[in-house]
């Protein structure tokens, strides 16, 4: 094998977790093509960039991970950021999740680590609060990035000043194997043409869609539909994560409404009228007010779910092939560390006990396939 051969990687899939990959590897030297269907049916650009870790109410691995990935993410992004010359919004504006019940608050998974509010410190803290709204959890450590607008357009634009290659609009169909060993795919064009392309490792990362090329990976798709809000510029300042909606406030006075959660949505693309109902009712039973504030924009998009809500990372049953997917609810927070772990497991490099830990947990064969 050259040494070209050697520091090659292909990564299927050009959404946020492949593009993460592909500029881990690519500032690290290596040659990498990214094949990527389409760009912009990409859940990265339908995000709503928060950094939950904490809000979400993660539990147990996924927690640590969260966290960890949470503590990589200021590095990352500066790094990105000084390739790109693009900001990418990173705020730790932190997260409330305002509760109707103080029993409810306390049974929170992640009660621990936030700071308990009462009726008169949510509403200062956040001006406008509905009044069914009687307590809260504030996580001061919980915050955003603008990944639709800034971070994908950022990672793409560092991967190609790093050298990457995009092939937009190409398809992998199939994977091609010899003695169970990776050596290539087929890849279908927009154009019609079809290819065999070779390569000596690959990672896939093609998001809900990652069935299709590997049947054994139980990945479903679970739609969410969302909307954007202008405000008034800070009007709001933190995130508002509520039992069903959630509003996330840009620096210019843009609100994300997110998100409907559709479990059996296949892929079933649009904006539909029950989903805007609902997060209409979602503002105003968060943010009254902001009710009559100008809709900018709608958009939906699908999370990549797995049966257990983790994510599918490291090594297959297939000699080269590794996947990076499964990333659900939480691929923005993930990305930093999914990143970091896939390009020290592919190059064989020595892990942290934590970072065994976690390939174990989100091996791909914990299911019963
Ligand atoms: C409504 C909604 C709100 C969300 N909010 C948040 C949030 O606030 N915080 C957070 O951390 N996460 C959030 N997420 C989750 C996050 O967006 C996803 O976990 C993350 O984008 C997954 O990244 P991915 O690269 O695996 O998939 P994607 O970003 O979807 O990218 C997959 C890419 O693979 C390509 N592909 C598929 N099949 C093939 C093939 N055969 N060949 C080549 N390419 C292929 C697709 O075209 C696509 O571009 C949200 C997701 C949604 C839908």
């Amino acid at each position: 094998m050259t040494q070209e051969e050697k520091n090659s990687i292909l990564i299927i899939g050009g959404g946020l977790i492949g593009l993460s990959i592909a500029y881990e590897f690519a500032r690290n030297n290596f040659r990498v093509l990214v094949l990527s269907k389409n760009r912009n049916e990409s859940a990265g650009f339908v995000a709503a960039g928060m950094l939950a870790t904490h809000a979400e109410g993660l539990e147990d691995e996924l927690l640590k991970f969260g966290q960890e990935s949470q503590s990589l993410i200021p590095r990352w992004i500066k790094s990105i950021e000084k390739d790109s010359g693009i900001k990418c919004g990173l705020k730790q504006c932190g997260i409330v999740v305002p509760f109707k019940n103080k029993k409810d608050l306390e049974e929170y998974p992640t009660y621990k680590y936030g700071k308990y509010l009462n009726q008169q410190d949510l509403h200062a803290e956040i001006k406008g609060i509905n009044t069914v709204w009687k307590h809260g959890l504030f996580f001061e450590q919980d915050g955003q990035i603008d990944n639709r607008r800034r971070l994908m357009r950022a990672l793409e634009r560092a991967c190609s000043l790093n050298g990457v290659e995009f092939q937009e609009g190409s398809e992998v169909k199939d994977l091609i194997l010899e003695n169970n060993k990776l050596t290539g795919a087929t890849v279908l064009y927009a154009t019609g043409e079809i290819k065999k392309i070779n390569c000596k490792k690959a990672i896939l990362c093609s998001g809900a869609w990652s069935k299709k090329i590997f049947n054994k990976i139980p990945i479903f798709p679970v739609k969410g539909q969302m909307l954007s809000i202008q405000g008034p510029t800070n009007f709001l300042k933190r995130v508002i994560f509520g039992p069903k909606t959630y509003l996330v406030p840009r620096d210019d006075g843009l609100i994300i409404v997110g998100a409907t959660v559709e479990k059996n949505s296949q892929f079933n693309p649009g904006n539909t009228p029950k989903g805007i109902k609902e997060l209409q009712e979602g503002i105003r039973s968060l943010l009254p007010e902001a009710i009559n504030w100008p809709q900018m924009e709608h958009w939906w998009g699908f999370r990549p779910c797995t049966p257990d809500l983790q994510p599918i990372l490291g090594k297959s049953e297939i000699e080269n092939l590794f996947l990076a997917t499964g990333h659900y609810r939480n691929g923005v927070l993930f990305s930093a560390i999914t990143s970091d772990l896939l390009f020290k497991l592919v190059q064989n490099k020595s892990l942290k006990e934590k970072e065994k830990s976690f390939l174990e947990k989100f091996k791909l064969n914990r299911f019963k396939i």
